[in-house]
């Protein structure tokens, strides 16, 4: 007898995504732009409660886009969380722009506020204030957005939240992705809902938002022949794609509830385990769980690696957390300011990412915790 494996987070289907992609078909807007990508901008607009949306082909463009929004060019300094997946940090490089990391605080795992003023005011010194900072909300939850909006806006620099992560979210009762100037969510097939591959760009700067549709569509002039005053560039999100978009965005609430089930279901059974500390939530945030993630300290007795190998070899899969983005050999030599203490580094070395897809049942998710159980020997699920 074989399992099924149980996966970190696979597309799933709410049921109305075939009709919407037929929809496509049947009226022949196949070609980038038609109702769907529409629709499903106005449903994202209306959810966020943000004024403009642009919908793009992947979350990576659509930072590389927001970075060109706010004129992000050669040289020019821009700040990033260092704990986040690499495509936060890349459109930086494709701008030849110089990254700077920051470190996270360990309560929410995002950026510090600390680390934070502690770069604006090295930058400052040196006569080399950001152009943009890019905010990363990880796993489901948001930055520490009052705070880190107060430092940079001492600045006069704009934020972009990648949100990537966390569309369904909030933060002080507001959605995740709306406090920077430029907010980006991502529907690759591993996030909370997927288009197949998409991502999308909001603000409540409407002629900003115009600005990003005509950039992301070649930035071609309004004339009969063809007409360029700016680099411009392929980004936009299909039809036949937004139409699965559309679907999903009927299901997001019932994602992120489920979601949440599965956080509650290991927190209830793991909670206890001495050497065991899920992922805080953070006072005045709703985090969606996107990925249900803890650190392991030494009284546990067993590596994050080991874990990670044994719930593998049950046919689970687990991850390590994110590997800061200073300490990969791309960005080697970029400058850090962490806390006191590397807290990313240390995020990354004690922390694993459970299974949190949303297909899962309550057998398979009692077969990651007896499993975890397992390793850490205790064989007996807690009454
Ligand atoms: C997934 C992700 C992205 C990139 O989105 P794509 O749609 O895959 O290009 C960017 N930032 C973070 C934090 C992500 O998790």
């Amino acid at each position: 007898m074989t399992e099924r494996r149980i996966l970190l987070s696979s597309p799933h289907m709410g049921g109305t995504e075939r009709k919407y992609v037929k929809e496509a078909f049947d009226t022949n807007w196949i070609a980038p732009l038609g109702s769907n990508v529409d629709a499903f901008e106005s449903q994202i607009e209306e959810f966020t409660g943000t004024k403009a949306a642009c919908a793009v082909a992947s979350g990576t463009g659509g930072i590389h886009l927001a970075l060109d929004l706010l004129d992000v060019s050669q040289g020019d300094v821009v700040f990033c969380s260092s704990l986040t997946f690499v495509a936060s940090a890349n459109p930086i490089i494709y701008h030849g722009a110089v990254p700077v990391f920051i470190d996270s605080e360990l309560d929410s795992w995002n950026m510090s506020p600390k680390a934070l003023k502690k770069a604006f005011r090295r930058y400052e010194m040196k006569g080399r204030l950001p152009k943009a900072v890019i905010v990363v909300n990880l796993y489901g939850q948001s930055a520490r957005m009052d705070e880190i909006l107060k430092i940079c806006r001492t600045y006069d620099v704009p934020v972009i939240e990648d949100a990537a992560e966390s569309l369904g979210a909030t933060y002080k009762g507001r959605q995740s992705g709306t406090f920077g100037k430029i907010g980006i969510f991502s529907f690759n097939g591993n996030k909370i809902i997927t288009t197949s591959g998409g991502g999308m760009l909001i603000s409540d700067d409407e002629v900003l938002i115009r600005k990003a549709l005509k950039k992301a569509t070649q930035a071609k002039e309004p004339e009969l022949h063809y007409q360029h005053e700016m680099v411009g560039y392929n980004y936009r999100l299909s039809n036949v794609c937004a139409g699965i978009g559309r679907g999903q965005m009927e299901v997001l609430e019932e994602r992120v509830q489920k979601k949440r089930y599965i956080f509650d279901r290991y927190e209830r059974s793991l909670g206890d385990v001495p050497g065991v500390h899920f992922m805080p939530e953070i006072e005045g945030a709703f985090h969606t769980r996107w990925l249900s993630t803890l650190t392991m300290d030494g009284t546990l007795g067993v590596t994050p690696r080991e874990m990670i190998e044994h719930l593998g070899e049950g046919n689970i899969e687990a991850r390590p957390v994110w590997k800061p983005l200073h300490m990969q050999p791309l960005f080697k030599g970029t400058d850090y300011f962490s806390e006191d203490h590397d807290n990313a580094k240390h995020l990354f070395e004690h922390g694993i990412c459970l299974p949190s897809d949303t297909k899962m049942t309550e057998e398979e998710i009692d077969r990651v915790i007896k499993r975890f159980l397992e390793k850490v020997h205790m064989y007996q699920l807690p009454a």
